[in-house]
């Protein structure tokens, strides 16, 4: 076009020269004749000029720019080119966007986005129905208020979204849904919601069948274990080579009667999401109660079981379930830990929360079982699991009571050199008793 464009420039010129050459030849006023044909053309340019503007200014995409000439035809050409040239690229991009749209509508999962504020952009047809979202009223909306579990809220504000959340469906309870965020470009989010319904299902009745087994066969099993009892008591009066196999069928009936306590708990632990009880628990008495329940369990063993725990820091949450889980973290201490070892349980709390440690002189854990460990059954070594008569649900049970009361465990550990399990507490589950601000020191 460039050439182009000074050619005609050029041809113009010259054209106006010889033309007021001309007229100054016949009219003998050549500066006169020069000044007209400059005054003309100018007049003409400026025309264009305003043709171009009122273009610009009602500018509508399907309206090709006015015809011109010379000069101005290129220019007018030029823009007419430009404009086919953006219409096609945006035919294209629209194309992309209905064939993403369509595709979206067609998912049967909801896919919603939401701006960095948490309201909502856009949605799929989905959303309509697994969520209830009406378009366009609910545009701009925050999701919270739409979306109105108490769950959901926590959920969203904390924004730690690593893990998906389970809910029902704000319009239907017998619908559950499984809600997924994730975050892109400037902060917003992009939610992902599926019905997870049957599998839920499924997991309910999984944990409805552990559950009633485990207590069905708790009566029978109480039954035989009385029995046995009874003729271990009497034990004179029973042939003598019985004794053993009666010592060995109470111990494993025994066995059997924690591992039926454990499923139980578990499937209790897992019926609902949050612990009955939400009273301030005084840690530090709890701990000592375990603290001496857990000498009783080394026994002869010679472990030095030391405490240190803040009086003044309460939790808040059910001292039954707390109980369970500190006094599995702390009897697995005593259980992997051998004779004259060091066993330091330790409570205290800063401004990101409450923290109970157990840190053990034992036999350590590869670090390759750690991610495992609080799966049911996960045993390290099943053959030791057998000597130290674990179910191996004892980590399970932490790992829920405390997802219920929620925290999170962290372990580390060295083989070889000891273990340390930490219960990591959120701010709002604790409480500080100011006027009983004492530190309970180390006791052994
Ligand atoms: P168990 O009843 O077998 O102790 P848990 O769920 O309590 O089951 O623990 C799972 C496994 O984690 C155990 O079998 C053991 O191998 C390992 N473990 C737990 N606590 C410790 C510890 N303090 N030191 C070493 N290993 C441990």
């Amino acid at each position: 076009m460039n050439q182009n464009w000074h050619g005609t420039l050029i041809r113009h010129l010259l054209l106006l020269l010889t033309v007021c050459l001309l007229a100054g030849l016949v009219s003998g006023y050549y500066g006169a004749s020069l000044a007209l044909g400059l005054g003309l053309y100018l007049a003409w340019t400026l025309k264009q000029l305003l043709r171009l503007h009122e273009w610009l200014r009602l500018y509508k995409p399907d309206e090709p720019p006015p015809d011109g000439y010379g000069l101005w035809g290129e220019v007018f050409d030029s823009i007419y080119h430009l404009q086919r040239r953006d219409q096609r690229v945006r035919g294209r991009l629209q194309a992309v966007i209905d064939r993403v749209q369509e595709s979206t509508a067609a998912l049967r999962d909801a896919v919603i986005m939401l701006d960095s504020d948490g309201n909502l952009e856009w949605w799929n047809r989905a959303a309509e129905t697994l969520l209830g979202l009406k378009t366009p009223q609910d545009s701009g909306q925050p999701v919270t208020n739409l979306v109105r579990h108490p769950r959901f809220k926590e959920y969203f504000d904390v924004g730690n979204y690593h893990e998906p959340l389970e809910i029902p469906s704000p319009i239907n309870d017998r619908v559950r849904v499984q809600l997924l965020i994730t975050r892109y470009g400037n902060n917003e989010h992009l939610m992902l919601v599926r019905d997870v319904t049957r599998i839920h299902q499924l997991e309910q009745m999984r944990k409805d069948f552990v559950a009633n087994v485990s207590h069905e066969l708790r009566t029978p099993l109480t039954v035989i274990s009385g029995y046995l009892e009874t003729l271990l008591d009497n034990v004179e009066d029973v042939n003598p080579r019985w004794v053993r196999a009666l010592q060995q069928m109470h111990q494993q009936g025994a066995r059997m009667q924690t591992l039926l306590n454990d499923l139980l708990l578990l499937a209790k632990l897992e019926a609902t999401d949050y612990p009955s009880d939400n009273l301030p628990v005084k840690v530090d008495s709890l701990l000592q109660t375990i603290q001496s329940d857990a000498r009783a369990l080394s026994g002869p063993r010679n472990q030095q079981i030391s405490l240190e725990a803040d009086a003044s820091l309460y939790l808040k949450g059910s001292e039954t379930e707390l109980r369970s889980a500190f006094s599995n973290l702390i009897f697995n201490a005593v259980k992997y830990t051998p004779d004259n070892g060091q066993i330091r349980i330790r409570w205290w709390g800063d401004e990101r929360g409450a923290y109970l440690s157990v840190q053990d002189s034992g036999i350590g854990i590869d670090p390759k079982h750690i991610p495992r460990l609080t799966e049911r059954f996960y045993r390290v070594d099943s053959s030791r699991a057998s000597n130290t008569g674990g179910t191996g649900l004892g980590l399970a049970i932490v790992k829920h009571v405390l997802i219920r009361h929620r925290a999170r465990l962290e372990i580390s550990s060295v083989p070889g050199h000891g273990s340390t399990f930490t219960c990591h507490f959120a701010p709002v589950q604790t409480v500080s008793r100011l006027s009983a601000n004492t530190t309970s020191g180390a006791r052994d």
